[in-house]
């Protein structure tokens, strides 16, 4: 499809200025169109995710479709409330004056999202954008040509041309549309296009969220229920076959437990998949070649403690442990993404420390522990997105924590009210009033100093 990226920019600026989608009924109204439109073509979602990466039904519906139908209806009850003025107490020194925020909308917005959750990840943040009263551009993946489809046809389908549109394409056309000069980008992906993003922001001061990846640790102490433990672990690392940012990339596991714990990782894995895990329904494919390619290349000579088998034909990669690679093996040095799970071991907190220091900081930390107060340690100790205590991936789910990474694994955060706060800007207000003009604060000051300061004592 052919796309003149100048022409959409300004025909979507022309649009932000009718003051249209400033119109909170008209905003919410669009919202309650999308939400009938999307529980109507639910089926056609999974359908497509299968299509994409047979990505099971169930899985399609617990973190694709559902968690975009919560968010919508959580932002359709919301939205008139959090774009309402907020009062805040007002300064002392203004006194007398009431103090107010103001959330605006940023104007014309820019939602570019990736591959792996690509129904989800890209109408979570739309959703913000729109309650927020932006117009939105969204340019879906192009490594899930079936999904992003649908995504073009939902949208075409609820939202006026100018308010929302889909621009589906790769590299080029996303370069291009970066190139147009945008009131906000709203990126999700990996870190070294994350960079690019930041880059084509930077000459117009575009503010930006960059929702990216990194080597996440799981760290399983001596004290914990083992086979929990293994179950947890094996459904965050394995669902969407490891290619979930905020997967387990590798275990870190105290080495007394590290016997007993595999024997359980691979019950487990076992148990969720079968024998035979190609022969499971619940078990998604490699995106594409590039990536299997790039996935198999990675096993080459570790030590397989299970699975490590292949079809390339099927895009397939079993679910797969490795003993202990090195640190400056392939495996240990980039975001695996993929059905790879390295374990590691420790003896001391300053082995975990020191392991987990080799990377920049990740996106999710999880500690499997009974002991609260290791477990508490380790989550003050490190620095990482978000994460759990106790189990994997489901820190995602709940709207009242904010979602984002921090340094390498990004910045800014969203999900429920935050969706909304990151595409307005908030405008603070004091009003000041005239019925009253205390002297001091104006010029000539001389003889007001010393009554400033024994004033200012007070503060
Ligand atoms: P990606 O960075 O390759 O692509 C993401 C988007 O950017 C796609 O729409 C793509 O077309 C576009 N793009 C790719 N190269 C570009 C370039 N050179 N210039 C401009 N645009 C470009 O990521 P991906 O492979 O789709 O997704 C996997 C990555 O995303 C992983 O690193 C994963 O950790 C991360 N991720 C992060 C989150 C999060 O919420 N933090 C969620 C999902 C995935």
């Amino acid at each position: 499809m052919e796309y003149n990226c100048s022409d959409i920019v300004l025909a979507q600026k022309e649009f932000f200025k009718t003051r249209r989608t400033q119109n909170s009924t008209y905003r919410r109204n669009s919202l309650k169109k999308l939400l009938k439109e999307i529980k109507k073509r639910e089926n056609d979602i999974c359908d497509a995710l299968y299509a994409d990466f047979k990505k099971p039904k169930f899985e399609a519906v617990l973190t694709e479709t559902s968690i975009v139908i919560a968010e919508l209806k959580l932002t359709i009850k919301k939205m008139r409330s959090w774009a309402r003025p907020k009062r805040v107490l007002p300064a002392l020194l203004n006194f007398p004056s009431k103090d107010r925020i103001h959330s605006e909308p940023y104007g014309t917005t820019l939602i570019i999202s990736p591959w792996n959750y690509p129904y989800q990840l890209a109408l979570a943040p739309l959703i913000g954008a729109v309650a927020a009263g932006n117009t939105v551009v969204l340019k879906p993946s192009e490594l899930t040509p079936n999904t992003s489809k649908i995504l073009a046809e939902i949208i075409s389908e609820v939202f006026e041309e100018n308010h929302v549109k889909v621009v589906q394409g790769g590299v080029a056309i996303s370069q291009e549309l970066l190139a147009e000069r945008w009131d906000y980008i709203f990126f999700t992906g990996s870190v070294p296009v994350g960079k690019i993003i930041a880059k084509a922001a930077a000459p117009n001061l575009t503010p930006v969220t960059l929702e990216l990846g990194g080597k996440n640790p799981c760290i399983v102490d001596l004290h914990s229920d083992f086979k929990l433990t293994a179950k947890r672990i094996v459904w965050g690392k394995f669902l969407n076959a490891g290619q979930t940012c905020i997967a387990p990339d590798y275990l870190i596991v105290q080495a007394q437990a590290k016997f007993d714990f595999i024997k359980a990782l691979i019950e487990e894995i076992e148990a969720a998949y079968g024998e035979n895990p190609q022969e499971s329904p619940d078990y998604p494919r490699i995106v594409n070649e590039k990536n299997f390619n790039r996935l198999e290349a990675l096993l080459a000579g570790e030590n397989v403690l299970h699975g490590g088998i292949v079809d390339k034909d099927d895009l397939y990669m079993a679910p797969t442990v490795l003993d202990e690679p090195a640190f400056d093996s392939e495996v240990m040095k980039d975001e695996i993404f993929g059905p790879i799970l390295p374990i590691q071991v420790y003896s001391t907190l300053e082995d975990i420390s020191d392991i987990i220091a080799k990377y920049e900081k990740p996106l999710a930390l999880y500690v499997f522990s009974n002991d609260k107060k290791f477990a508490n340690r380790m989550i003050e100790r490190h620095s990482f997105g978000g994460g759990a205590i106790n189990d994997t991936v489901t820190h995602f789910v709940n709207h009242r924590l904010p979602f984002g990474g921090v340094g390498h694994s990004g910045m800014g955060a969203y999900h429920g009210r935050r969706s909304f706060d990151v595409f307005s800007h908030k405008k603070s207000i004091t009003n000041k009033a005239t019925w009253l003009d205390i002297p001091m604060r104006y010029a000539p000051y001389r003889g007001k100093l010393k009554v400033l300061k024994s004033f200012l004592k007070y503060f």
